[in-house]
């Protein structure tokens, strides 16, 4: 059996983007190295012309740094392998790669259907740039109904992102991929709770999946990266025009601190999921607690549609409390063991006060006075975290 071919991803994932043999030594690094040059020099014209006639043609030819090597190219590959898809172009952070999607798809006078629940800087792409390029955009729940209301004759793009930023709400990417393509619209969608390991949107009918290697790619918050990936050859071409054009570029670094946070990534993501589920269990029992977002968890709106979509969950959990503001402060101050802290998908806990504001545009939130507080959870002893938010309540008390 070739080493890719096994239909788990776990295998496949320690054998894709691996160094060539030498053809002399009949001998090859098991990692790669981080291939760091800015040109390429070729043996004659020739062999420069061939490179030039595949790139010419969509294939992955260098000729130029920019592009990137073997480094860049086994990160693309492992890419692909995560999210089935053909290929997978490099960002130099996740909301790079959302723009360089948004930038592939649309022009001036295109309008996009935005999720509500979408990564908050999107809504600063759009008041900034996007409206300056007369790109129009509209946010609002992401279901069949609420969206089938909001087309226009000029809507190119439904933007999503499930589970949506903050409170994890499940989108039905299978429906959504249907009402798009019913109407010409491209379905792209930020994977980065995903990661292409435990959710596949790609293989649910979304066209575009946008990943953040910040967060669980990398997996250890040293790195900044991003990744969109595609099917489907005429997106794909004009994805790759784009990345070229608009000069995205990542240093061979970068790429292979990708590359061996990749190897771990399952080990990391089953980890954080099963600590968080402790986590759950706990907040479940406090008093505190009116409810749980977390679409691992039983009791979560989007519970069935994680059980359909989803092959694991990870460590990203926000959780509802009986606190006003003051006493959320006391209780996120108190913490000892979560860095208050942005990000996500590291070996470490973090915790962030929602800001009321962020979520109050979010359809699936019911506004209440309670304090929302995000974590997540790292790779601790759940034992220790569980002592830490204890004694946070207390003193929040
Ligand atoms: C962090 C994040 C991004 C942006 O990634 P950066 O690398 O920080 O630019 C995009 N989408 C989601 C869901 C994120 O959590």
């Amino acid at each position: 059996m070739a080493n890719n071919a096994s239909k788990h991803l776990d295998t496949r994932l320690q054998h894709a983007g691996t160094a060539a043999f030498d053809p002399t030594t009949g001998a090859a690094p098991v990692a790669l190295p981080a291939m760091r040059t800015s040109t390429v020099r070729f043996q004659n014209l020739a062999a420069l012309e061939r490179a030039q006639a595949g790139k010419a043609r969509g294939e992955r030819a260098v000729t130029y740094g920019r592009v990137g090597m073997d480094t860049h190219a086994a990160l693309e590959e492992m890419f692909c392998e995560l999210e089935g898809a053909e290929r997978a172009y490099l960002a130099s952070s996740g909301l790079g790669a959302i723009t360089l999607a948004f930038f592939s798809v649309l022009k001036s006078k295109d309008h996009v259907l935005v999720a509500d629940c979408a990564y908050g800087p999107v809504r600063y792409l759009d008041k900034t740039v996007l409206s300056r390029m007369d790109i129009e955009t509209t946010y609002c729940r992401a279901t069949v109904a609420e969206l089938e209301a909001r087309l226009q004759p000029n809507t190119r793009m439904l933007y999503v992102e499930s589970p949506g930023s903050l409170l994890f709400e499940m989108l039905d990417i299978p429906a959504l991929a249907e009402f798009a393509h019913k109407h010409g619209l491209i379905l792209a969608t930020d994977n980065t709770w995903g990661s292409g390991y435990i959710y596949r949107p790609l293989d649910l009918g979304a066209d575009i999946s946008v990943v953040a290697g910040t967060k669980y790619v990398g997996g250890h918050s040293d790195l900044m990266l991003g990744a969109v990936m595609a099917k489907d050859a005429a997106l794909i071409k004009r994805i790759n025009d784009t990345h070229y054009a608009m000069g995205y570029s990542i240093s061979a670094d970068d790429a292979w601190l990708a590359i061996r946070g990749m190897r771990t990534l399952p080990l990391r993501m089953r980890q954080t999921a099963a600590n968080a589920m402790e986590i759950c269990r706990f907040l479940a029992k406090r008093p505190e607690t009116v409810r749980i977002y977390h679409p691992a968890w039983p009791d979560d709106a989007g519970h069935a549609l994680w059980r359909r979509d989803c092959a694991g969950s990870n460590g990203m959990l926000s959780v509802e409390l009986r606190l006003d503001q003051p006493a959320a402060r006391r209780f996120v101050d108190s913490l000892a063991l979560f860095g208050i802290g942005f990000s996500w998908g590291g070996f470490e806990s973090l915790v962030q006060l929602v800001d009321p504001a962020s979520i109050q545009c979010h359809g699936y939130w019911q506004p209440s006075s309670h304090a929302v507080i995000r974590f997540h959870i790292g790779l601790e002893s759940p034992d220790d975290l569980i002592a830490d938010l204890t004694q946070a309540f207390e003193k929040a008390a």
